[in-house]
């Protein structure tokens, strides 16, 4: 039905998983949306994401649940060993019990096909506008609306902008200054992506598995329909001026993990490359928001990874911002004002609670021998509703276990 109003645009910031759920989100409620991405391609980093049933909840609201589905794994149990001892300490199963108590499964997928969904869903429809080379410098308000400049000398104007730029945003730049420290803790994570054949058979487990050491831990889980398995190695040092995305050596990592059993650090002697990051958070800021301009995604709230939600909550932040777009009849002020309002206490949850679970995966001496007591004894009820805040989530409002029909 026309009314004879013109549609609603916005700018998305950044094309990543959170950008592109944002766009599509916003477009499926009537909204034009161009994104505007600052590398040569739309794409994701070789690696593999977890994805709990929260991220189904939302990929299904989103209308690509079927598409995220089709490349994921469906593990059988998430599990802890002690990486000094070699135990199992938990095992928390993903089975039919699981998915009847979350509606949703827990998998496994690799980024480029997860963020290969997004991306398809987005370049067929109609309302939204990839835009590549275009690297955002800032945004500011208009009469109307806001605007962003781009380094390309290119300025793109909208009735609001999104900035789903990442954890160095330049539009978070506007909404907290220019000088905001990261929080570095000195965790550097390895990633690499091993062939199947070259998994050790004796650790091809079903499972997103994490040994946990004394100032590191490791996970491995099978990927791309068992083709291969993803490996993450992350240690504690003093070193700070480590980059992002760069080449580590096989010598750094096998030197962090001296002291965790040969089981493990075995498979840290596989991989033919390495890629290193240093990881860090950002301190919870209590406002997303300056005028039409609205953080989303890493940008608002950049976390560790160790509840495996950061690219989860990217996509509820977008089903929680569309829904309040098509809720307040497409008025942004309003729209804005309640996804902050919904998403700050959640998504920081992810943020502090990450910071917590770092320690316990880390943890040595006295506080190991409680994490492993604690651990063993946890049954699987216990940890469902543990994590029913969380994955019960849907972006939507409120939280806990969707109703099942
Ligand atoms: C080791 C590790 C493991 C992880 N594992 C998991 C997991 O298992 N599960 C999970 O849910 N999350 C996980 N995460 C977190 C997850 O990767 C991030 O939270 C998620 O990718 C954030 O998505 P985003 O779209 O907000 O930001 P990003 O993925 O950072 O995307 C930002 C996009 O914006 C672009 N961009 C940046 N600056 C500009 C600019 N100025 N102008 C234009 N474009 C710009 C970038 O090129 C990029 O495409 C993990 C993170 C790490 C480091």
């Amino acid at each position: 039905m026309s009314t004879g109003k013109s549609a609603p645009r916005a700018i998305v910031a950044g094309g990543g998983i959170g950008g592109l759920a944002a766009a599509l989100g916003l477009a499926q409620k009537g909204c034009e949306v161009t994104v505007l991405e600052q590398a040569a391609q739309f794409g994701e980093i070789g690696a593999g994401v977890q994805l709990g049933p929260n991220a189904f909840h939302a990929m299904d609201w989103l209308g690509i649940g079927n598409a995220g589905r089709a490349s994921a794994v469906y593990i059988d149990s998430l599990i802890m060993m002690d990486g000094v001892s070699g135990e199992e300490i938990f095992r928390g199963p993903l089975g039919e019990d699981f998915r009847n108590y979350f509606g949703n499964p827990y998998a496994v997928v690799h980024r480029a096909d997860l963020h290969g969904a997004f991306l398809q869903s987005c370049q067929t429809h109609p309302a939204i506008t990839l835009v590549n080379n275009e690297r955002v410098l800032g945004a500011e308000n208009t009469a109307s609306g806001a605007k962003v400049t781009t380094e390309a000398r290119n300025t793109y104007e909208a009735d609001a902008v999104i900035g789903a730029d990442g954890i160095y945003s330049k539009i978070r730049q506007r909404i907290v200054g220019p000088n905001e420290p990261m929080r570095l803790s000195g965790h550097v994570a390895y990633r690499a992506v091993l062939p199947i054949d070259d998994m050790p058979e004796d650790l091809r487990w079903n499972a997103a598995t994490l040994w946990g050491g004394p100032k590191c831990h490791m996970v491995h889980y099978p990927l791309q329909g068992w083709r291969s398995f993803n490996l993450v190695a992350t240690f504690v040092t003093d070193i700070e001026n480590v980059g992002s995305n760069e080449p580590g050596t096989r010598e750094e990592v096998l030197s962090r993990f001296a002291h965790i059993v040969p089981r493990a650090r075995k498979l840290l002697e596989i991989p033919q490359s390495w890629r290193r990051w240093v990881l860090g958070d950002r301190d919870p800021i209590p406002a997303w928001i300056d005028g039409r301009i609205v953080l989303l995604g890493d940008a608002a709230h950049p976390t560790y990874q160790y509840f495996a939600q950061g690219a989860c909550m990217a996509m509820e932040d977008a089903v929680c911002l569309a829904d309040a777009f098509e809720r307040s009849g497409g008025d942004f002020d309003a729209a804005f004002k309640t996804y902050e309002t919904e998403r700050i206490p959640r998504a920081y949850r992810v943020v502090l609670g990450s910071r917590e679970l770092g320690r316990v995966y880390h943890a040595e001496g006295v506080e190991r021998l409680v994490r492993n007591a604690w651990l063993k004894a946890k049954t699987p009820a216990e940890f469902y509703a543990s994590m029913n805040w969380l994955y019960g989530g849907t972006g939507l409002s409120g939280s806990g276990r969707p109703k099942t029909a």
